[in-house]
């Protein structure tokens, strides 16, 4: 059963604001059961809302449109659902009563150009606004598809009034989607974005049900499986099932749910195991872990002590760019030089685990790409381990992906030796 969403308002296409409420509505639509098919986001203009309300009726069994419910000349909605399905406008005295009730307990009185916020097209409903003057409107129309009948509900833009009217007056005539729907997302780290689709095959296909979406944000991938069944326990069944394939394919990849980071996952099985590290961080993080492993009072409490090391390193500095060779002979250099100053921060400190990385440096390859050269290292009494790191592209990228890179060898260290 798709639904689709219009989001009305010049302020919305001109960029001076973001359309929140198609994200918001979408959840909830989902939730219930719906597919979301469509978002449109269109300016206050007449003949393209008209236009878009038809088709978008002939697609869907569910049309949400918000924006264009308020008082001034360039708010369409009503006119446009009304032309849009040959209806005529009518004034619903209920409506205008209630606008005006609003106004008195403002203690004002209602402006004239106000009273247009109480019409309705003559075979729509209105739905009082608890929380503004803009009242809702709600309509069923039947298209020239066979017994394809469409709901529409025009809510106020403003989310503070559009989410309580959602909830109270759209919510209830939403629940017979016919349909159940059960999520989950998978986290993930340590390949890349088509490395998942090869790994995971046909689960990514379109159309599968359940669907398996990749999504890739600060070098972590999240899998979101979405199961549709008209039972909701069979939803979750099947969600389960998918989960059980994809965790049986990507096997450590695999690190938490939901929104889970590889910081909190790694700071939990220290506190378990009542163990602790320290971090060294060189530019490569530039503090970022100690950043991340501060956010809380029990992250902090596995953190012996951390250092930012700018630039230099026990006296050795290395070149900040050069050739190829060049530059992996320094990375080298710097990581005998932390293992043996690792050794003896071992020795002088009551710590299990130490992260360290390096300073990083601009490779100037052949091809004129700029690579930028780091590494990483985990160390343990008994190991010391280094992970290249090294990418093209942004700083702030590179970070996330070392700092992330290092949780992610702890992790795993952590997890072979329970
Ligand atoms: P009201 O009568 O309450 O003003 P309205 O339907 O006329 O309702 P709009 O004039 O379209 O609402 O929008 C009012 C404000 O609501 C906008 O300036 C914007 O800040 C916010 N808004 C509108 N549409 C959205 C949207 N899709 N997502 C987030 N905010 C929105
Ligand atoms: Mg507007």
């Amino acid at each position: 059963m798709r639904a689709e969403i219009i989001a009305i308002g010049t302020e919305l296409t001109c960029g001076s604001k973001l359309d929140t409420n198609s994200q918001w509505l979408s959840r909830e639509l989902e939730s219930l059961g719906w597919t979301v098919t469509r978002h449109t986001t269109l300016a206050d203009e007449m003949p393209a809302i008209v236009e878009e309300l038809r088709a978008a009726a002939q697609r869907a069994e569910v049309v949400l449109i918000t924006g264009g419910l308020g008082p001034t000349l360039d708010d369409l909605t009503r006119e446009a659902m009304a032309e849009a399905f040959d209806q005529t406008l009518v004034r619903d005295p209920d409506s205008l009563r209630q606008i005006e009730a609003m106004f008195v307990a403002r203690g004002r009185t209602m402006p004239e150009r106000n009273q247009r916020q109480a019409d309705r097209p003559e075979h729509a409903e209105s739905i009082p606004n608890s929380c503004g003057t803009a009242p809702g409107v709600l309509m069923r129309v039947r298209t020239v598809k066979e017994n394809h009948v469409c709901f529409l509900a025009a809510m106020p833009g403003v989310p503070a009034e559009m989410k309580p009217m959602f909830e109270k007056n759209v919510r209830p005539h939403l629940l017979s989607s016919g349909m159940q729907m059960s999520r989950k997302v998978i986290r993930t780290f340590g390949y890349g974005e088509s490395d998942a689709e090869r790994l995971l095959g046909d689960l990514t296909a379109r159309g599968r049900n359940p669907e398996v979406g990749i999504t890739a944000s600060e070098a972590v991938i999240s899998l979101w499986i979405t199961a549709r069944s008209k039972s909701a326990e069979q939803a979750h069944q099947m969600c389960e099932e998918t989960e059980q394939v994809i965790r049986e394919k990507l096997g450590e990849a695999v690190y938490g749910e939901g929104d889970a980071e590889l910081h909190d996952v790694v700071g939990g099985l220290l506190q378990i195991r009542h163990q602790k590290m320290a971090l060294i961080e060189g530019a490569t993080t530039g503090g970022l872990i100690a950043m991340w492993m501060t956010e809380s009072e029990s992250l902090s409490s596995v953190v012996d002590q951390a250092m930012v090391m700018p630039g230099a390193w026990n006296g050795l500095k290395l070149p900040s760019s050069g050739s190829s060779a060049a530059v992996q002979a320094s990375l080298e250099t710097w990581a005998r030089v932390a293992q043996d100053s690792v050794t003896g921060f071992f020795r002088a400190h009551a710590v299990d685990f130490v992260l360290l990385s390096s300073p990083f440096e601009d490779e100037k390859a052949e091809s004129g790409v700029a690579i930028r050269r780091g590494l990483v290292a985990v160390a343990s009494r008994t190991s010391f381990q280094t992970f290249d790191v090294s990418m093209t592209g942004n700083l702030a990228i590179f970070r996330q992906r070392a700092a992330r890179t290092a949780l992610n060898r702890l992790r795993l260290m952590l997890a072979q030796t329970e």
